[in-house]
C-alpha cells in the first residue's frame, strides 16, 4: 500500500511534531482551534526521510502532490497555474525543532507573468501584482537556485539607481516587471540551464530543496551542537497565500503574547503595512508598535489581541505569533511557544500561577538551573551608555571589563601589577593558560562553545566570548578591527559572556539582585524586590518543598559555610582539610617532610592542631544542626612544596654564581627531590598519606572533635562527619578506621559525641567492590571528579587544555565529563556502588561531593539513582535546589 507522505492541515495536532515538524504541527493545532490559517497541506518528516535515503523525491510523492493540490483548489477556490483564478502558495520547512540553516520561505509559488497579468487586473492593483512576481523570482533564484545575494543586489541596485529610489517596494509596476526578468536571465547564466517555465516544476524544486536544506552545513552543525538526532528530517509546508502587500488596509506583522526580553505582561510586536513575509522583521521600513497598529486598524488590531489571547490559553504558555492582514482580514500565519530570556522564563511562570493556568510545578519545569545560573551573574549596567561592537558566542558567562592585551606573556605581566585585562586571541591554545587565568576575561574571534578558550574559561569560572567573526584580530600589530573601527592595545572593552555582547570603554557592573536576595543581603519581599526576584523566591521555595535530594555545598572556611548556608545549603558534603594548610601556613607542612625522625614531625603536627580546630569550630558553627563532612588530608604532600623545575634551576644558578646555599634550602631541594612523582595523582595522597604518617590524620581527628565539644558548648549542635579519600580497597579502610575510632574515644575522653566514619567512592575498584567497603563505612560519598579522572585515564588539568576541546569539536565526546556526569561509565560505576550499598543496608547514606552535584544534567541522573544528598560549591547551590525539585517533577 502506498504510504500517505501528505496530510491536509486539518488533520493532526501540536503533538504531532515527529511526522509533521513544529510549524506543521502548530497549523494543524490552529486549525483544529478554529483560527483563520490560510488552508494547506504537510509533506511529513517521512518523505523527507525518504528523499535522504534514496536521493530522490518518492514517485508517490508527486501523485499526492497532485491530489493535495487538487483538494487544495477545491477548498479555496482557485487554480494552480490557472491565469484566470491562480492559487498561489508558500512552501515553508519546518523540522521538528527549528533550525538554523534550513531552506528559507518561498512566497508566490504558481505565479507567471500570465498570473501576474490577470492579478493585476482582478486587483486593479499593478505594482501587487509585479511585486509578487518580482519577490517569487527573487527567493526562487536565490533560495532554490543558489543565486548569490551579491548578484540579485547588484541587479536590484542598478534599477534603484535609475529610479533614485532607496527601496526596491518604490519602484514602478514596469520596473518591477523587468527587474524580475534580468534576474531570471542572471539565474540561468548562474544555473547554466532555462528558467523553469511551469508553475508545478517550481513548486517540485522547492520541495526538493527544503529536503535538500536539512544536510545543509549550518543545519549540521547546528545539529551537533544541540545534540538533535540527524536522521528526523524535516516536514514541508504548502499554504495558500494571503497578501499583505495588496493594499493599505493589508500588512504582515509578528507578536508575542508577552514581552519575551522582560516577562511582562501585555501583548508586544511589530506590523508593517503593505508589506509581505519577513518584510517586518527585514529593517525596509519603520515598523509600527501593536499599539501604533491599534490606531491604523482597530478592528483588525482587536481581532488580533483576541485570538492572542485564545492562543495563550490554549497553550498556557507564551506564544510567539506570524499574522498578515489581508484587506481587512487577519490570517495567523504560524505559532509556537516563544523563546525567552531567564528573567521573562522567571516571570511568565509565576504570572501564569497566578492567573490559573499552570500550578507550581509546571512553572518549576518551565524554568532551569542554567537560567537561574544566568541570573546569578554579575550583570552590566545597560541603562549607562554603551557602545554595542560586537557580538559573539556566549561562551562562559559573567561580566568583565579590561584593557585588551594579545598576548598572554603580556596578560600576566600586567595583571600582576594589579591592571586588569581582557585577553584577546583570534583563538587560544594551552600556551594561553597563564594569560587566561591573569584576564578578567577572554575574547576570541574563531570557535564557538567547544573551543579551547570556552572550555578552559568554562573550567575556570571566567568570562569569555568566543567566535566573534565580526572582529578580526592582528597579533601582530596588537590590534583588532571590527569594520572601520580599529580597537589598539591598551583600549578597555567590556565583555558579557552571557549574552555574547563585546562593548567598547568600560561598561558599569552591578550585582544582580537575584544574587542579593540569594545571599540573604534582599529580601523577596522587600519593596524594592524587582519581580524577577519575586519570581524566583516563589519557584525556588517550591523546588525546596518538594524535593527530595539534599543540597549540601563544598566548603572550606567559616566565610563559605556562612555563604553556603545562606545560599540554602543543608550541610557541607566536603570539607577540604588541605586548604587549611597553603599560604602562610604552608611551612608547617614543609617541615614536617624535613623532620629527622618521627618524635620532630609528631612535634610539628601536634602544632598544627591548634590551627586546625579553630578552623573547624568556625564551620561547625556556621552549620550549627547540619551535618560537615570533613575529608583527610588528601593531596600529595608535594603540593605544598616549592616546585622541582623552579628549585633545581634556583640550585643551579646558586651554584654557578657561587653563593651560599642555606643548609634549610639543601633540605627542602632534597625533600622536594624525594617526594617527587612521576603520577602526582596516582602516587602518595589520600588515604595512602594517612596510612604512611598516622600522626597527621590523628591529629585532624583530634582538632575535630575538640571542635565539635568546644562548639556544643557554646550551645550549638555541631554534626561532623569523618571521610577517608581515596579508598580503593577495604583493608585500608578497617586499618584506619580502627586507628580513627580509637583516636576520638581517646580524645572525648568520656564525653558523648557521634562521629559517622565514612569512606569516598573515587577510585573505580572502590566503586565495584562497595560491598565490601560498606562493612566498615557509615557513609559513602561519590568523589566523582577523581572518580572520572580515574575511569577515563584523564588528568583533568591536563586535558582541559589539551585534547579535550579537540575532542568535543570533533564529537569524540558528547560534552566535557568533567562538567556533566559521563552516565554511561563513571554513571555505570556509581549505580553499581549504590546498588550494593543498599543491597547491603536499604537506609545506606549515599552522597555526591565533586563538581557534577551542581550539574543539571547529573543532579537529575543522581536524584533517578535515589542517591540522598549532592554537593557542590556554594554559588551552585540555589541551582542545585531548583534542578533537584525539577527532578522531582519531571520524573513522576
Ligand atoms: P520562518 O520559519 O523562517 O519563520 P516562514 O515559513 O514562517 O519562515 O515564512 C517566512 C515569512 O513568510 C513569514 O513572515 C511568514 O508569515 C510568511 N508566509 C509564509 N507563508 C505565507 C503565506 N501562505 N501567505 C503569506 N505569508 C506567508
Ligand atoms: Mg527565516
Ligand atoms: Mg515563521
Amino acid at each position: 500500500m502506498a504510504k500517505q507522505f501528505i496530510y491536509p492541515f486539518t488533520f493532526g495536532d501540536k503533538s504531532k511534531s515527529d511526522l509533521l515538524g513544529g510549524k506543521g504541527a502548530n497549523l494543524a493545532e490552529m486549525v483544529q482551534m478554529g483560527l483563520p490559517v490560510p488552508p494547506g497541506f504537510t509533506i511529513t518528516t517521512d518523505a523527507c526521510r525518504e528523499y535522504l535515503t534514496t536521493g530522490i523525491v518518492p514517485a508517490q510523492l508527486h501523485d499526492q502532490i497532485h491530489v493535495s493540490l487538487a483538494n487544495l483548489e477545491k477548498i479555496v477556490g482557485k487554480n494552480f497555474g490557472d491565469a484566470s483564478n491562480p492559487l498561489l502558495v508558500s512552501v515553508r520547512s519546518g523540522a521538528k525543532h527549528s533550525m538554523p540553516g534550513m531552506m528559507e520561505t518561498v512566497l508566490n509559488v504558481g505565479i507567471t507573468p500570465e498570473v501576474a497579468d490577470a492579478m493585476a487586473k482582478s486587483s486593479g492593483n499593478e505594482k501587487f501584482a509585479w511585486d509578487s512576481y518580482r519577490r517569487f523570482i527573487d527567493m526562487f533564484g536565490r533560495i532554490v537556485c543558489d543565486l548569490p545575494d551579491e548578484m540579485v543586489h547588484k541587479i536590484e541596485g542598478e534599477y534603484l539607481k535609475k529610479a533614485n529610489v532607496k527601496v526596491v517596494a518604490e519602484l514602478s509596476a514596469s520596473a518591477l516587471k523587468e527587474l524580475a526578468q534580468d534576474l531570471i536571465k542572471a539565474i540561468e547564466q548562474f544555473t547554466n540551464k532555462p528558467f523553469p517555465k511551469k508553475p508545478i516544476d517550481h513548486l517540485t524544486q522547492s520541495i526538493e530543496a527544503v529536503f535538500k536544506s536539512w544536510n545543509s552545513e549550518r543545519a549540521q552543525l547546528y545539529r551537533r551542537r544541540e545534540r538533535i538526532p540527524s536522521d528526523l528530517g524535516t516536514a514541508v509546508n504548502i499554504q495558500s497565500m494571503v497578501f499583505g502587500n495588496l493594499s493599505d488596509d493589508s500588512g504582515t506583522g509578528v507578536a508575542f503574547t508577552r514581552n519575551p526580553a522582560t516577562g511582562e505582561t501585555g501583548s508586544y510586536g511589530d506590523y508593517l503595512d503593505r508589506a509581505q513575509g519577513e518584510d517586518v522583521v527585514a529593517g525596509i521600513r519603520n515598523t509600527m508598535s501593536l499599539a501604533d497598529m491599534s490606531k491604523k486598524e482597530p478592528v483588525v488590531h482587536a481581532e488580533l489581541e483576541r485570538l492572542m489571547k485564545t492562543l495563550e490559553d490554549h497553550y498556557r504558555d507564551l506564544c510567539d505569533i506570524e499574522f498578515t492582514v489581508e484587506r481587512g482580514k487577519l490570517w495567523i500565519l504560524q505559532t509556537r511557544v516563544g523563546k525567552r530570556t531567564a528573567e521573562a522564563a522567571f516571570r511568565i511562570a509565576t504570572q501564569l500561577v497566578d492567573e490559573g493556568k499552570i500550578s507550581m510545578d509546571e512553572a518549576l519545569m518551565r524554568t532551569s538551573g542554567d537560567q537561574l545560573a544566568q541570573l546569578m551573574f554579575p550583570q552590566f549596567d545597560l541603562s549607562a551608555n554603551q557602545n554595542l561592537i560586537a557580538t559573539g558566542i556566549a561562551a562562559s558567562p559573567g561580566a568583565a571589563v579590561g584593557e585588551i592585551v594579545f598576548n598572554s606573556k603580556r596578560a600576566f605581566d600586567l595583571a600582576k601589577t594589579g591592571r586588569k585585562v581582557i585577553l584577546v586571541r583570534r583563538e587560544t591554545s594551552p600556551d594561553d593558560l597563564v594569560g587566561m587565568v591573569a584576564a578578567e576575561g577572554i575574547l576570541t574571534s574563531r570557535g564557538g562553545k567547544t573551543s579551547h578558550a570556552a572550555v578552559v574559561a568554562r573550567g575556570m569560572g571566567k568570562t569569555a566570548v568566543c567566535g566573534t567573526e565580526s572582529i578580526s584580530v592582528d597579533e601582530k600589530l596588537l590590534q583588532f578591527t571590527v569594520g572601520d573601527l580599529i580597537v589598539r592595545e591598551g583600549e578597555v572593552v567590556s565583555i558579557d559572556g552571557t549574552t555574547g555582547c563585546v562593548y567598547l570603554g568600560e561598561l558599569p557592573v552591578t550585582q544582580s539582585p537575584v544574587t542579593s536576595y540569594l545571599e540573604g543581603t534582599l529580601l523577596a519581599s522587600a519593596k524594592d524586590a524587582t519581580p524577577v526576584v519575586k519570581a524566583v523566591d516563589r519557584i525556588l521555595q517550591h523546588a525546596d518543598e518538594i524535593r527530595k535530594l539534599y543540597v549540601r555545598a563544598n566548603a572550606d572556611t567559616p566565610e563559605d559555610a556562612q555563604r553556603a548556608k545562606t545560599l540554602g545549603a543543608q550541610g557541607i558534603g566536603l570539607c577540604r582539610t588541605e586548604h587549611m594548610f597553603l599560604g602562610e601556613r604552608r611551612n608547617y607542612v614543609e617541615r614536617v617532610v624535613l623532620a629527622e625522625n618521627e618524635s620532630e614531625q609528631n612535634a610539628v603536627i601536634a602544632e598544627m592542631q591548634p590551627l586546625q580546630q579553630a578552623d573547624f569550630v568556625g564551620i561547625l558553627k556556621a552549620m550549627s544542626g547540619y551535618p560537615v563532612t570533613v575529608r583527610l588530608l588528601d593531596p600529595p604532600l608535594h603540593e605544598f612544596l616549592p616546585d622541582l623545575a623552579t628549585l633545581s634551576a634556583e640550585m643551579a644558578t646558586a651554584e654557578a654564581l657561587n653563593s651560599t646555599i642555606t643548609p634549610r634550602d639543601k633540605a627542602i631541594f632534597a625533600a622536594v627531590k624525594r617526594l617527587h612523582e612521576s603520577n602526582p595523582m596516582l602516587g602518595l595522597r589520600g588515604v595512602r598519606l594517612g596510612i604512611l604518617i598516622p600522626e597527621l590524620f590523628k591529629m585532624q581527628v583530634r582538632a575535630l572533635v575538640l571542635a565539635s565539644l568546644e562548639v556544643q558548648k557554646a550551645g550549638f549542635d555541631p554534626k561532623p562527619e569523618l571521610m577517608i579519600p581515596l579508598v580503593a580497597t577495604q583493608r585500608e579502610l578497617l586499618y584506619l578506621r580502627e586507628t580513627l575510632e580509637e583516636e576520638i574515644k581517646k580524645t572525648l575522653n568520656g564525653a558523648q559525641l557521634e562521629m559517622p566514619i565514612g569512606t569516598m567512592i573515587e577510585t573505580p575498584r572502590a566503586a565495584i567492590t562497595a560491598t565490601r567497603l560498606a562493612d566498615y563505612a557509615d557513609f559513602f560519598s561519590f568523589g566523582t571528579n577523581d572518580l572520572t579522572q580515574l575511569t577515563w585515564a584523564f588528568s583533568r588539568d591536563d586535558v582541559e587544555s589539551t585534547f579535550l576541546p579537540r575532542y568535543l569539536d570533533l564529537e569524540l565526546l558528547p560534552f566535557n565529563p568533567f562538567e556533566s556526569l559521563d552516565q554511561d561509565g563513571v554513571g555505570l560505576l556509581v549505580k553499581i556502588a549504590r546498588d550494593q550499598a543498599r543491597a547491603y543496608r536499604k537506609d545506606f547514606k549515599l552522597g555526591v561531593c565533586g563538581e557534577h552535584g551542581g550539574d543539571p544534567r547529573s543532579i537529575h541522573f543522581f536524584h533517578n539513582l535515589n542517591l540522598d544528598y549532592v554537593s557542590c560549591s556554594p554559588f551552585r547551590v540555589p541551582v542545585a535546589r531548583l534542578e533537584s525539585g525539577r527532578a522531582k517533577v519531571i520524573k513522576s
